[in-house]
């Protein structure tokens, strides 16, 4: 697999020795496929349910070299572009149960860490949504009358003074506050993780990329460089590489998101923009901006434009791009006007799994050994802990409800082959942003539904 660079503040503040590769061929109940959030949470679910399981993991690179470990930290509830999006997408009674679920895994995730001593600074300080036009303002106002009628009862309207009051912008018009958030250290999650499995005796294998998926008479056979795993059920956990493996190359297309960080802010700067709550923030652009504090008082930002590179790759190179950088320090700016002479010590980016109907899909291929899931849109980090459920009663036939949810063997749309997926997937960035510029000028009423998505949905 590739490097990616030096740059992740993340997995500086949690180093960990990679696991030697996998250098033999051997046998196992359960073989997961990808050591992020999802192979993870998968893994720790069936051990849960299965001390004596055979589980082994493989992870191509190292433990949080994808997403997981590169992400803005933000455990949250959103699943599509906005929950009354997901209402129209979806219908109420599936975007209810849905939104639930992600909660409840909101939750679990900081049950787990404390029960198991993971020190991943969660912190529950709830999603402050802000609107910076009044086109956004209507879709707060739209999210808001989504909640009510699902019968919500954990979001919470702000006034633009309200808001201003939690957290010193002067761009904020309008808000809302969602009770389930937290923010927490994505790769200490991860890495947390990893130690945890391993004292429940999961074999993690590093360094170990599957290249071959075969159906045997012993069930699957997952190759890697120098080894293979022959396993009764295997589960691909690979996110935006799925867009590599051929039974699942066409459910996602990666999608490069980036973020800057801030050096330590100074007591001073932070009475100057307040934020004591410590909330999750972001906007309602299509292309959110998300932000946040991180342990040491920095300030993490994120988001802006979103790149889908011409050849859908996933490369080392892809990891920075020096445009979508200085944007981001504009909006930061325009954002805290008086943190206009903080300097920046990081940045970086990484692929997310973007889908034709922007929710995740879960599943099983023809065969019924090899389950999947992936394609979170870029809102992964609760929904991989609702997929780890989903996926470890998929592989151990257990109804607890999640293989019910909207997003789990349901009709998933395809995106077509390279280069119509490309243009398809460009256009309909494409089209985002425009909406997202027009709405800043006024000219836009923010309808979440363009013509193109809805084309694309259509076509896909
Ligand atoms: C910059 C950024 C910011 C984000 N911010 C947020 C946020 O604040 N909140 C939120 O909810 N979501 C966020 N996300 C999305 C979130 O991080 C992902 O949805 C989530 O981490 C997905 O987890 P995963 O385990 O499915 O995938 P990944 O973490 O990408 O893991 C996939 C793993 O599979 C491995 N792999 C790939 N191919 C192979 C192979 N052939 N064999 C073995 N292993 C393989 C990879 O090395 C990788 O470790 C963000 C993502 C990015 C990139």
């Amino acid at each position: 697999m590739e490097g990616y660079g030096s740059a992740i503040y993340w997995l500086e503040t949690a180093p960990e020795v990679p696991n030697p590769p996998l250098t033999a061929d051997i046998k196992a109940d359960v073989c997961v496929v990808g050591g992020g959030f999802t192979g993870l949470w998968t893994s720790y679910e069936l051990k849960s349910a299965d001390p004596a399981m055979k589980l082994v993991l493989i992870e191509g690179d190292e433990i949080a070299h994808g997403a997981s470990g590169r992400n803005g930290g933000f455990a949250m509830t959103l699943l599509d572009m906005s929950l009354h999006h997901f209402v129209k997408n979806v219908g109420a009674d599936a975007a209810k149960a849905a939104h639930k679920a992600v909660a409840e895994s909101v939750e679990a995730i900081g049950r787990v860490c404390d029960e198991r001593e993971i020190d991943c600074d969660y912190t529950h300080g709830g999603l402050l949504v802000v609107a910076t036009n009044p086109a956004q303002q209507v879709r707060i106002e739209k999210d808001l009358e989504a909640a009510e009628e699902l019968g919500l009862r954990d979001f919470k309207a702000l006034t633009g003074d309200e808001a201003q009051g939690l957290v010193h912008s002067p761009t904020y018009q309008a808000g809302m506050l969602e009770e389930h958030c937290a923010v927490l250290n994505p790769a200490k999650l991860a890495r947390g993780l990893k130690r945890v499995l391993a004292e429940m005796a999961v074999e993690i294998y590093e360094g170990s990329p599957a290249t071959g998926l075969e159906e045997v008479s012993q069930g699957v056979k997952v190759s890697t460089p120098l080894g293979s795993v022959t396993a009764d059920q295997t589960v691909l956990a690979t996110n935006a590489w799925a867009s590599r493996l051929p039974a699942l190359s066409r459910k996602i297309v990666p999608l490069y998101t980036y973020i800057i960080l801030t050096e330590p802010l100074s007591d001073e700067q932070m009475d100057s923009i307040g934020w004591a709550g410590r909330h999750g923030i972001e906007d309602k652009r299509n292309y959110v901006h998300y932000y946040r504090l991180t342990a040491d008082n920095r300030i993490l930002w994120g988001g802006s434009d979103g790149v889908i590179y011409r050849d859908l790759g996933i490369k080392p190179r892809y990891d920075r791009n020096d445009a979508i950088f200085a944007k981001l320090e504009k909006t930061f700016k325009t954002t805290f006007p008086q943190l206009s002479e903080v300097g920046f010590s990081h940045r970086w980016g990484g692929p997310v799994a973007m889908t034709v109907r922007f929710i995740p899909v879960f599943g099983t291929l023809d065969g019924d050994r090899v389950h999947y899931g992936c394609g979170y849109n870029g809102h992964g980090v609760a929904p991989s802990h609702t997929g780890g459920r989903i996926l470890s009663d998929l592989v151990l036939e257990r109804d607890r409800g999640y293989g019910d949810l909207c997003f789990v063997n349901s009709k998933e749309l395809a995106f077509p082959k390279n280069p119509v997926s490309w243009i398809g997937a460009e256009l309909t960035r494409k089209a985002l942003l425009k909406q997202d510029r027009a709405m800043d000028s006024g000219k836009d009423a923010g309808d979440m539904d363009p013509p193109l998505l809805r084309l694309m949905s259509k076509l896909g």
